[in-house]
Parts: structure tokens; sequence; C-alpha cells
């Protein structure tokens, strides 16, 4: 039965990573493209094929530079999986083209192992993430999930799947960005409209928010001889890399009123990761003693930085942008 999906697709600009077949490549796509826009994904993927274009070039860079790379991305742990990949893999070759085996990859669910399998060796395997789900879902008139689903779909599209799932697989994908959206369902302009269940019947509810945890932090820059005080992050979200260290809200106070030393408040800043929106409050202080700012921070994983050593160091984006206010804030001072 045709319902015109791959006809669609062919029809639309392809995307920098439609042909690709490179099992490497697809699997950094995979990684990268989870919980990232496509505008995100169309400016970094080139940069980082170019810097790390095959495992073997990824393994052989350091944990630092991997990190610098994917600096932006958020989810840094992807990053530190695609580097263990890398490394296992020029240690034990690629996996065997089956799911079980792909997924035995750190980071490779079954959705990314699909993408892979498909992709790179034409295996007839629908890869199912949560936009697929729901485009199947609408397309059968479901409210609830079941996994023979996925079967009764294919029924109709059997021929196209078969024949090139590497292309069905991304269409899918596309029809879920541009068509059959969470949000809004054009099913005038919907290729397979045609056998749909819920064509023109979606009532689709409002932006359903996520709880969004808010929380203030007051993070103190102590510069010292034209270098700054970073902290390297030993556990959690965004391990190994660099950020501005955190200080009670009483003490922040307390430096900010204390005019002791060169104190600037520097622009606040947002900071968005998982469920969480943190507001950040920079404040910079021109330490003439080392020992101070030190002694205020008590903190052991942090090291002395010039701007050119920032430069290479990974730091968590908004921390990347206060770095740059402060650097900037430095430039005007030394002009008068
Ligand atoms: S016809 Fe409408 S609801 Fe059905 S798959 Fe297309 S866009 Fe989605």
């Amino acid at each position: 039965m045709n319902n015109n999906l791959l006809q669609w697709f062919n029809r639309l600009d392809p995307l920098p990573w439609r042909w690709d077949k490179d099992p490497y490549a697809i699997m950094v796509l995979e990684l990268m493209s989870h919980q990232t826009t496509l505008a995100v994904m169309l400016k970094r993927y080139p940069l980082w094929m170019e810097k790390f274009p095959s495992f073997e070039a990824l393994a052989r860079a350091s944990e630092e530079a991997v990190f610098l790379a994917w600096e932006g991305l958020g989810y840094y742990r992807r990053a530190l999986y695609l580097h263990k990949n890398a490394k296992k893999i020029m240690l034990d070759g690629l996996p065997v083209p089956t799911i079980v085996a792909w997924r035995s990859l750190w980071g490779v669910g079954e959705y990314s192992a699909a993408a892979i399998l498909s992709r790179a060796y034409d295996l007839p395997i629908l890869a199912i993430d949560v936009n697929v789900k729901r485009i199947i879902m609408r397309f059968l008139g479901k409210s609830f999930w079941d996994k023979k689903d996925a079967e009764t779909f294919l029924t109709y599209f059997h021929g196209d799947f078969v024949q090139n799932p590497a292309d069905f697989n991304q269409a899918l994908i596309r029809l879920g960005q541009l068509i059959c959206t969470k949000r809004v369902s054009y099913c005038r302009d919907c290729p397979i409209a045609h056998h749909c269940a819920s064509k023109y019947m979606l009532r689709l509810e409002s932006k359903n928010k996520k709880d969004i945890i808010r929380q203030d932090r007051y993070i103190l820059l102590g510069t010292f001889e034209d270098k700054f005080f970073l902290e390297k992050i030993d556990s959690g979200i965004g391990k190994d890399f660099y950020r501005i260290p955190e200080i009670q809200e009483n003490i922040w106070h307390e430096l900010r009123a204390s005019q002791l030393d060169d104190a600037t408040l520097l622009k606040v800043r947002k900071h968005h990761y998982t469920k969480y929106q943190d507001t950040l409050y920079p404040l910079l202080i021109v330490f003439t003693d080392e020992d101070d700012i030190v002694n205020i921070l008590q903190k052991e994983n942090f090291s002395w930085l010039s701007k050119e050593e920032i430069k290479e160091k990974p730091l968590l984006s908004a921390y990347r942008r206060i770095m740059e206010d402060a650097l900037a804030w430095q430039e005007r001072r030394d002009l008068f």
C-alpha cells in the first residue's frame, strides 16, 4: 500500500546526515540529537565530525578535548559515552550488527541501536522513540501503546519499509518534527493522512509545562593576578567540567557590601539543565591576596587559570558566558 511517506521525504531539503552510512557518524548523530534541537544539530554536528571524524580520532582525543567540543550541548554524559565507545571499538572492533550487541555500548538504547542498524546496515528494524510512537498511535487511533502497534502500522508501509529502512526511519523522524508534532498536527499536509484514524480529529491540549525547579545560585568569580579561580565538578551533572564556585547567599551579600576588594556584579545569567533552571548571580572580585579566596571558598578541587587556559577547558555553557562577561569587564578596566 502506498502512503507516499518516502516520496514526501524525498521532496524535503535533505539534512546533512541524510546519506551517512558510517556507524560512527550515525552513533554521534543519535547521541548528540537526544535532547538537542535541529537548529543546534545543524550547527554542532558538522563541527564535531570535523574535529573527530572517526572512532579512531575520538579514541585518541583527551577527555578534556572531548568535553570542550561538546560544550553547550548539555547532558555531558553523552560525550563521555561516545568517548568510551570509541575506545572500546578501537580495542574490540565494531559490534556485530544486532540490537543486543549494539545496546551493550554506552548510551545506546533500543532506539539508537535500531537507527544505527537500519541506516548503516540497511536492516529492517523500526526505530521507535517517543515521537514515532506518537505518530503510530495517532495513525491507528490508539490512546495506549501496545507492542503490536508497530507491526500493525508497518502493514500499511511494508514495501517501503523493507526496501529502504534507512530512509523510512528518517522519514518518520521528519514527519514528527514537521507535520505530526507533539503540539500540532498538520493533517492537511500529511503524507500518511489517507489511512490515518486521527486525521483532522485531534484536539491537542495546550502546552503541559514541565515542573521546573528554579533556584538562585550565588557564585564568586575570584581573580588574582589575571588568573581566575574555577572549580572542577567532581560528580553528578557536568562531572569533569569547570564552573565558577558557589558560595552561601549571606557571604555573597557580605562580600558585595564589604567594599574591601574590587567587587563587581556581573550580568545575571540563567542556566537550564534537566528540570532545573538556575539563576546565577556572579560576583567578580579582584583579590590582592591569593589566600583570601581560598579561605572564603574552602574548595579542594580548584584551579587558577589564565584566560588562555580557560579557553582550553570545558565549561558549563552559562558559566562560559559569565567568563566572557568577566573578560570583557577586565578589558574595559585595563583601558583606563
Ligand atoms: S493525518 Fe494528522 S494525526 Fe494522522 S499522522 Fe498525519 S498529521 Fe498525524
